[in-house]
């Protein structure tokens, strides 16, 4: 078992693991999430320097092992920089790639998972917007069939001009009429933010300045990924303190 394996992977959590050995999961593009020992990583001389860090893009190279890979090389992709430049994007790249660990498989390839997570993390760095994270959350449960019906009430199916949408339920999936209505109640401006993400205007999504609708849609998507993992995400109650 000595098989050395290269990959991309985004940093998503490290933890120490002996004086200056850390843990590092990666969700890489080929081979799903990893676990692997990073030796040395804490001694100021570390060849590792700040790569390792989490939400970092790295090129990686990694010697199988049974329980636990070895990072052997690790040399950046992008940097980190600007995402540390602020608070908000900081949260808003930690509450991104916890959702990337929840839904990664270990050892299962996830390259689309990977390009999102990639492309969000990105997002966030160079063009703040409000939306960036609940559009990624959005999407990812788009991509697991989770699409919210927003078009017409989800329980009793009517549509049309006279239809007032007024709710949305998560568990039902989607949006609900006056006379069906359960979960929370929902406004037509935040409905009308959902179907630009999910209906192919997302660079228009992206532009929506932040607002009370930005707001219901980004803890819609919260609730909505809660909902689908089935648990709470820590980084995002950091995140929705902001
Ligand atoms: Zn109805």
């Amino acid at each position: 078992m000595k098989e050395l394996y290269r990959d991309e992977a985004v940093v998503l959590r490290t933890y120490r693991l002996r004086e200056s050995d850390r843990i590092v999961v990666l969700l890489t593009r080929d081979n799903g999430k990893v676990r692997a020992v990073a030796r040395g990583v804490r001694k100021t001389n570390s060849k590792f320097g700040g790569r390792l860090e989490p939400m970092s893009h790295i090129s990686v190279q990694l010697r199988r092992g049974r329980d636990l890979d070895i990072v052997n090389q690790a040399e950046s992709v992008s940097r980190l920089a600007p995402m540390l430049s602020s608070l908000d994007r900081t949260s808003q790249g930690m509450a991104a790639i916890e959702a990337a660990e929840q839904l990664a498989l270990e050892r299962e390839p996830t390259p689309r998972l990977f390009d999102s997570t990639v492309g969000v993390l990105r997002t966030i760095a160079e063009r703040p917007s409000p939306m960036n994270v609940p559009a990624f959350y959005w999407k990812l449960l788009a991509a697991e069939g989770l699409s919210p019906v927003l078009d017409e009430c989800v329980r009793c199916a009517e549509s049309g001009p006279e239809t007032e949408l007024v709710a949305f339920d998560i568990g039902e999936g989607g949006a609900l009429c006056r006379n069906c209505r359960s979960g929370v109640s929902v406004s037509p401006a935040a409905l009308e933010l959902l179907r630009a993400v999910l209906g192919g205007r997302l660079n228009e999504a992206l532009a929506t300045p932040e607002s009370p609708v930005t707001h219901e849609v980004g803890l819609l998507a919260t609730r909505a990924m809660e909902h689908h993992l089935e648990r709470r995400l820590k980084a995002i109650a950091l995140f929705e303190r902001h």
